[in-house]
This record gives structure tokens, C-alpha cells and sequence, in this order.
């Protein structure tokens, strides 16, 4: 379909170029013809076949030539001189891929008619315009990957219409959300290469711009109700399947979009579904989620694995696919979660069949993008036999499942559509060339015209093998010969010396130097029939083809729905693979009511931190629904780890996952929400304080007693002061008002003591030991609160004097003051009843502490010393070091540091200079925001300023 209106904006390198516009009248033909293609695709940089290339001009081949990198030429005619750049069309691809990576979108003028048979100009039309969000070239697209383009449009009640579509595939959906944050969420997590957008559509910014889509601006056209409904109807009832204007005009106009695309088809035949869900459908997970859980993406620094990195077993691009959709959106519904489970189960259990069936799915191409091609009438003979080989699988995968009653539902599911297997075997040879039009992809017996043809063609050929042992006989010329050549056909030719021997029939087609050509009536005539035949049969063919092709994409939607089935049954093969590979078990279930929910977990791990790390200490959780867990501890001791263990457990449950842990009975969320505080998201790029906050807002808003909150840090971008302050009303809000489940880590030390204070609201820490000059993370939760004051005993350790290490604890205690915990260094952790400490494996336990002696409490000044004598008091103890001095403080607001007064710790007279530099300095520090670590290395600073 055309669209007949322009695809703003337009760049130098798009639109008709100006110097050939200026002469529109004079120039030559085909220069006219590319003009007019320009024009009529404005939007796009148009690529004009010209022979086997695919040629721009002016600003466009500039671009090109840049893009490309190829040379930029020159075309010269009597008009003037262009700028030329072409790119091979048998190597198109990889140029394709940079233009469209570099934002181009690319329109192919292809020659439409063929050039031999053209009489003047060769007609060329746009078959297709390639933009980042509706590739369907194999060769543009990784595989068992989506790719989509979206739109969204506001309704007149202020929320939001969405759809998405995969023009390679044919997946097709729309939903509707509340407000902006809502559509935020839902294209983060859609995730689409490109986004339509019309002057009055809402501008969204993609959580991660790196990873962001590319914005279309159309024409306000595309989204009118009237459009929209008119393109819709071919698909389904507009009224019946979509729930607002809103959906309906945003799904029309990413349907006439892709449409236009694919060149002037007109309707996708194989957007057979438009599948319509509501948010709250799946467990909701924020870009936030998305990204602070890595579940796709990896944010670390030198970028490592990803959670769909570890459970991606798939042996298909089908089943790589439907996992990415499963991670995308868990299930909320227990049914549906247990179904899946049970086939998960069956599968671990049922090993060898597994291996089987993966065997089987490793052979099935990706029917998904196969039947998008062969409906839209684009693919190959070898596309077809792909489907043939996939479809020639499924007995096999059928006769596997027979024995399991647990997948009995796949297997059902498994349809092997006999009748397009034996279409495709009988009519498709098994290895066709590339060519359509040139014969050689028809089987024989497949059709009787084309059999007689061919049969034609092969007499006549064997004829003429056969000739040239008859004319010798006839002749006596032994030297005679029979050949061909392209020019002239058949001849028969004959040496000088022989020539007086020649019959009187031989008709001469051609003197050579040594010998003369020659023809009979009979040799002219058998080779217009060979030739005659041959052409016939060649372009039966192709008719044929396209038949059986027509054929097979009636029955697009049996083979979307057997691609489905194999999809989901190579990803519950892949999850099994995993469970049984990785020691992951089977999670239980709460039964949903309110208060049996909460969070079990024994021995869990982080399923993608323990594939990097040599030994990991697997972790308990133990939370009751809405209770909140403050989660204090060194830097490095694994509270980061933890949280996000919890929450990727509870994630892999309910996408049907075994979970790596000894056991685990959770709750079914309803959305998982994390906010990483400010200094702690470095990649974030633009963490800033307000951002920390305005997502914070969001979780305030939106959190419910099903939802597990996650806080990592969270009121680091501001002064402790209002930073704890922040923490702490967040966490009272979130316990009395939402009571979500939470995880808090926090190096707000204040923020403890609310464990005393609130009946659900509970501490644990993480703590490390030291051995000789080592100290070593124990990467164990334990029950209490952390110790405020640990970077002072490792100071004291590290041989800091002292007078420094007193005078440090003073400062602790009135900088931090009410903030902070009363005794800093003598304090108990925060007891719970409920909880006793944690057992550990007894093979992480050596690694650590030498002796095998168990230390939970972190105040290292009850310790007793049992080994190292030279160092009074802090032999083996547990110990929290100190947040790392790296860490980044943009600016240090004026505050006092000391309150006013500071002690002079030396007895030499003071040289007045230095004096002034230090109480600048002094002046200069932000004590409220530094750990005691940082606090005592300034102190130590500032006091050898002094001395020197
Ligand atoms: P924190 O958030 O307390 O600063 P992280 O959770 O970021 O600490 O953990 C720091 C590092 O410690 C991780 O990158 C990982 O290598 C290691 N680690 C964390 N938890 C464990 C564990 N349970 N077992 C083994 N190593 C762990
Ligand atoms: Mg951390």
C-alpha cells in the first residue's frame, strides 16, 4: 500500500536532491525516473538499481560513500555532473545494516521488469523501505530475536494506547496504560527498534538511550480514527478485538506503517492475531527492574553475562524467542505458572527424552520468520524446504513426548501439517538453487505439462548427443564434432580438409579459421524445441512455485501455531536444561491468600553471580509479606547480591523457571520494583538526585502487598541529614501505608534502629573477617544490624595511632548523632527473636576463618584475640570495612566538620599558614556525607598538614 503522503523529517540525504530538481525538465530518463522515486519517498534515501547495483546520487550518495564507506564516483551526462555511490546488490546486506544502523530509513528502487526485455527505460519501483523496526531480511535481523515497531497514542481520558508489531513474524499487540509512567514501562519493556511518533504524540525517553528506539515522525494521517479503522479492518474487527480509540489508532497506524514498508502488498496476511493484554496481565517489571536486574542487559563495567544469558538452553531460534518473551512478561496467574512448571518438572526429570527432543528442535528453523516471508510472497524455494525439514520433526518430537503425561498439552499442540510436508517434498527438489526463474526447483512427477516439457528438452538433448556419431557414420568424417555456443546454438562443424565431404543438407552458420559451422533442417528444428522447452518449462516453474508457495501461506495461522508449540517446548526444555545442570529445584507456591505470603528461600544463590564466581555462599531469605528488611554492611560484603537474588528467584518462578536455591515457597508478585540510589548507579549516566527521587515517587504510588520493592542504596544523591530523613519516611510509608515486601540496603546506619520502633520492619547485615593483613567477605546475611563504626576499627588495625582512632570515634559519634546508632562501637546488633544465625556449608566456612570459629556479631572489640598476639584485640575477628574511598562526591557543601571545636592533638607551635589551609579544608569537609573511613583519612591528612 502507498501511503501517499509523506514520512517527515527529511534530511540532505533524503528527499529529491536539489540539483537535479532545479532541471527537473532536462534531465535524462532514468535520472527522472530516480527523481521521481525521491519524491514520492521523501523520507527516505532511496537506493536505485542500476544493473547489479543499487546506486544513490547527489547528497545521498554522499551519505552513502560516508556510511558505507564506499567511493563516492561521479555519473556525467549532458545535463550536468552527480555525485554517484552504489552498493553491490549480491552484497547488499551488510551496507543495509549500516545505513539503517547509522537511522537511515532505505528505500530499494528495484527494477521491476527485466532489463533484456525492456524496450528503453526499465520500469523500477519501491519494493520495500528497510527502517530499524520493520527489517524482514534474514540477513538484517539476529536470530531469535523480536524486532518492533510501535506507537503509542493518548486517549481522551489521559492514558495511553499501545502497539507494538514484528513485521518478521507477524506478532501483533496493543494494551492500554494509566498515565506516562505507565507508557514508559510498557515501551522500555517492549523494547521496540523504532517508534512512530505524530506532533501530538507524548515524547517518551527510553530509560536507556543506549539501547533506546529510533523515532519515526509521521504523518499526524497515520494516526486519524478514520485511517486507523479503515487499515484495522483487514485484520479484525476494530470494535469487537480493541478496547479504546486510542488502541484502535495506534495499532491501525503501526499496521499501515509496516504496510508501507514491505513495498505495495498491501495487507499482512500473516498478522493473523492481534492480541490485546492489560498490564497487571504479567508480573510488571519497570525499565528500572529491567535493567537493574540485568536481565537482558548487563550493566557492568567490561559487560558479562545476563540472566537470559544463563537460562537461554534453547536448541532453536523458535525457543530463544519465546523465552525472551516469557522473561519479558512472568505470569501473575498461579495456573498458568504451575503448568509450566509441570512440564519444567517433567522434562528435568525425563533427561533422555530431553536430549532427544533438543536434538530434534536444533533441526527447526525459525518457522516464525519463515511463514512472515512465505506470506508476504517472498520466500525462497529453500524457505519452503526449511519449513519442510522443520515440519519433518515433529513426528519424531511427537513420538518422544508420547510417554509424558505432564506434556501431553505440547504435544497436542504438535501438528505436523501432513499436507504441506508432502506439498513441498513433492514438488520442491532437495536442494534448489537460489534462482527462481531459472529452473531446477521443481521435482519431477510433480506436474505432467512441466514432466513433458522437461522430457522434451531431454529427447532433444539426447538427440543431439547422439548426433554427432550419426552424421560421422553418415559422413565417414571422423574428426566431424557436434557442439554449441550461446550465439549461434547448435552446429555441426567441420575441419578444412573434410570440408568436400560435407552433404548437401548442411546449411553453413559460421566460418572459423580451421573449420566451418554448420546446421540440417532437422538440427534447427530439434533446437528451437529443446530451447523452446526449456524456456517453457523454466518459467512453469517459477508459476509452480509460486503455487505450492500461495499454497502453503493459506495455512499460515496452523503454522504460526505449530511454531508456537515448538517454540514453547524448546523453551521448557531450555529451562529444564538449566534446573537440571545448574541444581536449581522446584519453587512452591503460597496459596495467595494475604497473609501466608511471603518469601522462603534456603540456600538461595544468585543464578547468574555464581556462574562468575569460583565458590558462592548461598543465602536463606526468610520474609514475611510486607515486612521490610534493612540490609546494612561493608561495601562489597554482598548486600547488592542478595537483594537482587531474592527478587531474580522470585522472577524465574513465575516465568515457570526451577530457581537456584535448596528450597524456596514464594509468594506470586504482582510487580517487582528496584531503585538504585544515585552514587550507586554509575552507568546510569543521568542519575541524579531528583531521578532517584521521581522514581521513588513511582513506587510510592504504585507498590501493593504483592509487590516486592528492592532499595539499593536509595537518598545517596543528597546530605545524610535529608538522605536518612528521605530513607526513613520511605521505609515507614512503604511498611504501614503499602506494605510491600522490601529489601533496603542501606549505609544509613540511623535507619536500624526503625527495627526496634516497628513491629515488621527487621535487620540483617553482612560482615567479614580478617586474617593476618587479608580481610575477607563472608558474602553471608546474617540476623542485626551492621556496625556503624567499622571503618574505625579498621583503621585501628591498619596502625592508624591511637589518639586518631579516639578522636575518629568522637567525631562519629557527634557528627552522626541522633542519625546514627547510639553506641558505636559497643553495640549489639539489633536481635531478632525470630531469627537465629544462619548455618553455612562448611566448605565456604574454611575458606574464611581458619579455625572454623563462627563470628555473627560485628563488634570486634568484644572479640577475644585467640590467634594474633601482636595485634591486641582484633585477631580473627568479623569486621566491617569501611565504603570505599572511590566513593564519588561531587561537591562537599560548607559544613562545620567538627562542630565548631577542634582539639589541638600536637604540642609543637602551629604555623599559622598551615593552620589557615586546615580550617579551610576543615570548613570544606561534608562529614554528613563521608563514611568513617573517608572522615578518618581526611583527619589524617589534615593532622600531618600540621606536623610538617
Ligand atoms: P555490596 O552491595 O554489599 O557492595 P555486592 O553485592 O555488590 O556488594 O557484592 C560484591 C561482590 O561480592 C560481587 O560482585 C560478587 O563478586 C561477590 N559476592 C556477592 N555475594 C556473594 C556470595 N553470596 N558469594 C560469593 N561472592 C559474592
Ligand atoms: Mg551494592
Amino acid at each position: 500500500m502507498s501511503l501517499g503522503y509523506c514520512l517527515l523529517p527529511m534530511t540532505t540525504a533524503t528527499g529529491p536532491p536539489s540539483t537535479m530538481a532545479e532541471k527537473e525538465d532536462e534531465l535524462t530518463p532514468m535520472l527522472s525516473q530516480y527523481l521521481e522515486l525521491c519524491e514520492a519517498h521523501e523520507d527516505a534515501l532511496v537506493l536505485f538499481q542500476v544493473g547489479d547495483f543499487y546506486e544513490a546520487f547527489c547528497e545521498a550518495a554522499e551519505a552513502v560513500a560516508r556510511v558505507c564507506e564506499v567511493t563516492l564516483t561521479q555519473r556525467e551526462d549532458s545535463t550536468g555532473t552527480y555525485p554517484m555511490a552504489g552498493i553491490p546488490i549480491d552484497n547488499a546486506s551488510s551496507y543495509l545494516e549500516r545505513l539503517v544502523d547509522a537511522d537511515y530509513r532505505v528505500a530499494i528502487a528495484d527494477q521491476v521488469e527485466d532489463a533484456e526485455a525492456a524496450t528503453g527505460l526499465v520500469d523500477r519501483a519501491v519494493t520495500r523501505v528497510i527502517t530499524p523496526g520493520t527489517v524482514v531480511e534474514e540477513e538484517l535481523l539476529a536470530s531469535g530475536t523480536t524486532n518492533y515497531v510501535a506507537s503509542a497514542v493518548e486517549s481522551e481520558q489521559g492514558g495511553f494506547g499501545i502497539s507494538a508489531v514484528d513485521v518478521s513474524t507477524g506478532e501483533c499487540f496493543v494494551t492500554s496504560v494509566a498515565d506516562r509512567a505507565g507508557l514508559s514501562e510498557e515501551l522500555d519493556r517492549i523494547a521496540p527498534s523504532e517508534l512512530l511518533v505524530a506532533p501530538e504524540t507524548p515524547t517518551v525517553t527510553p530509560a536507556d538511550a543506549s539501547t533506546g528506539w529510533m523515532e519515526t515522525e509521521v504523518d499526524p494521517v497515520l494516526f486519524d480514527h478514520e485511517a486507523a479503522v479503515d487499515c484495522l479492518s483487514a485484520y479484525v474487527d476494530p470494535e469487537r478485538r480493541l478496547a479504546t480509540d486510542a488502541e484502535r489508532r495506534a495499532c491501525g497506524a503501526v499496521l499501515a506503517y509496516a504496510e508501507y514498508t514491505q513495498g505495495d502488498d498491501g495487507t499482512l496476511d500473516y498478522v493473523s492475531r492481534i492480541r490485546r493484554y492489560e498490564q497487571q496481565d504479567h508480573l510488571r517489571l519497570d525499565a528500572a527492574a529491567l535493567r537493574s536486574l540485568e536481565l537482558f542487559e548487563n550493566r557492568g563495567l567490561g559487560a558479562g553475562d545476563t540472566l537470559f544469558d544463563v537460562i537461554d538452553k534453547s536448541a532453536s531460534a523458535l525457543g530463544r524467542r519465546c523465552l525472551t518473551r516469557w522473561l519479558r512478561r512472568p505470569l501473575v496467574e498461579r495456573r498458568a505458572i504451575e503448568t509450566r512448571l509441570d512440564a519444567v518438572d517433567a522434562l528435568v526429570e525425563a533427561s533422555v527424552e530431553r536430549t532427544e527432543l533438543q536434538d530434534g528442535l536444533a533441526d527447526a528453523y525459525d518457522l516464525e520468520r519463515l511463514v512472515g516471508r512465505i506470506s508476504r510472497g517472498r520466500a525462497h524455494a529453500r524457505d519452503l524446504r526449511s519449513l519442510q525439514a522443520t515440519l519433518s520433526v515433529v513426528p519424531d518430537l511427537i513420538e518422544t513426548l508420547d510417554g509424558i503425561d505432564a506434556l501431553a498439552p505440547y504435544r497436542e499442540r504438535l501438528d505436523p501439517l501432513e499436507a504441506v510436508a508432502d506439498l513441498i517434498e513433492g514438488a520442491i527438489v532437495d536442494e534448489p538453487p537460489t534462482e527462481l526463474t531459472e529452473g531446477g526447483v521443481i521435482k519431477p512427477s510433480f506436474d505432467a505439462d512441466l514432466d513433458e516439457l522437461r522430457t522434451t528438452e531431454r529427447e532433444g538433448r539426447q538427440w543431439v548427443a547422439e548426433l554427432e556419431a550419426a552424421e560421422r557414420e553418415r559422413t565417414g568424417i571422423d574428426s566431424l564434432s557436434v557442439g554449441h555456443n550461446q550465439v549461434h546454438g547448435y552446429y555441426i562443424e567441420v575441419t578444412n580438409p573434410n570440408l568436400d565431404r560435407v552433404p548437401d543438407d548442411y546449411t553453413r552458420r559460421q566460418t572459423l579459421k580451421n573449420s566451418k559451422r554448420f546446421y540440417t533442417p532437422e538440427l534447427k528444428e530439434r533446437e528451437n524445441e529443446i530451447f523452446g522447452a526449456a524456456e517453457r518449462a523454466d518459467s512453469l516453474e517459477y508459476e509452480l512455485f509460486c503455487e505450492v508457495r500461495t499454497e502453503v501461506a493459506a495455512e499460515t495461522e496452523r503454522i504460526q501455531a505449530l511454531a508456537t508449540a515448538i517454540a514453547e517446548l524448546d523453551a521448557a526444555c531450555s529451562l529444564a536444561t538449566v534446573a537440571a545442570e545448574g541444581d536449581y529445584i522446584r519453587p512452591e507456591f503460597h496459596d495467595g491468600s494475604a497473609d501466608s505470603g511471603g518469601i522462603n528461600i534456603e540456600g538461595g544463590r544468585h543464578p547468574v553471580v555464581e556462574t562468575t564466581q569460583d565458590s558462592f555462599v548461598p543465602n536463606d531469605a526468610d520474609l514475611s509479606q510486607g515486612e521490610v528488611a534493612i540490609i546494612t554492611g561493608p561495601n562489597m560484603s554482598g548486600k547488592s547480591t542478595y537483594m537482587r537474588q531474592v527478587a531474580l528467584t522470585c522472577l524465574l518462578a513465575q516465568i515457570g523457571s526451577f530457581v537456584p536455591a535448596e528450597a524456596a515457597e514464594l509468594p506470586v508478585l504482582d510487580r517487582i520494583f528496584t531503585r538504585v540510589g544515585a552514587s550507586d548507579d554509575i552507568a546510569g549516566g543521568q542519575s541524579t538526585f531528583m531521578r532517584e527521587m521521581s522514581e521513588l515517587t513511582e513506587i510510592l504510588h504504585d507498590a501493593s502487598e504483592d509487590s516486592l520493592v528492592l532499595l539499593d542504596e536509595v537518598g545517596r544523591g543528597t546530605s545524610t541529614a535529608d538522605g536518612l530523613a528521605i530513607a526513613q519516611a520511605t521505609t515507614e510509608f512503604i511498611h504501614d501505608e503499602l506494605g510491600a515486601t522490601t529489601l533496603f540496603a542501606t549505609h544509613y546506619h540511623g535507619l536500624t534502629e526503625l527495627a526496634d520502633k516497628r513491629e515488621g520492619v527487621v535487620n540483617r547485615h553482612f560482615a567479614a573477617t580478617r586474617e593476618g593483613d587479608e580481610v575477607t567477605f563472608l558474602h553471608r546475611v546474617a540476623p542485626g544490624a551492621s556496625s556503624a563504626s567499622y571503618g574505625i576499627e579498621v583503621a585501628r588495625m591498619a596502625g592508624v595511632p591511637e589518639t586518631v582512632v579516639d578522636r575518629a570515634r568522637s567525631v562519629v559519634e557527634s557528627a552522626d548523632g541522633s542519625q546514627a546508632e547510639s553506641g558505636p562501637t559497643g553495640s549489639q546488633p539489633t536481635a531478632n527473636a525470630d531469627q537465629t544465625p544462619t548455618d553455612k556449608p562448611a566448605d565456604s566456612q574454611s575458606e574464611t576463618n581458619r579455625d572454623g570459629s563462627e563470628t555473627t556479631t560485628d563488634t570486634p572489640s568484644e572479640q577475644t584475640s585467640a590467634v594474633d598476639n601482636d595485634r591486641p584485640s582484633y585477631p580473627e575477628e568479623e569486621l566491617d570495612v569501611g565504603a570505599e574511598a572511590a566513593d564519588d562526591r561531587a561537591s562537599y557543601p560548607e559544613e562545620e566538620f567538627f562542630g565548631g571545636t577542634v582539639d589541638p592533638a600536637v604540642d609543637d607551635p602551629l604555623d599559622e599558614e598551615s593552620m589557615v589551609r586546615v580550617a579551610v579544608a576543615l570548613r570544606s569537609v561534608d562529614v554528613a556525607s563521608m563514611t568513617p573511613l573517608e572522615a578518618l583519612n581526611t583527619l589524617d591528612e589534615l593532622r600531618s598538614e600540621l606536623r610538617e
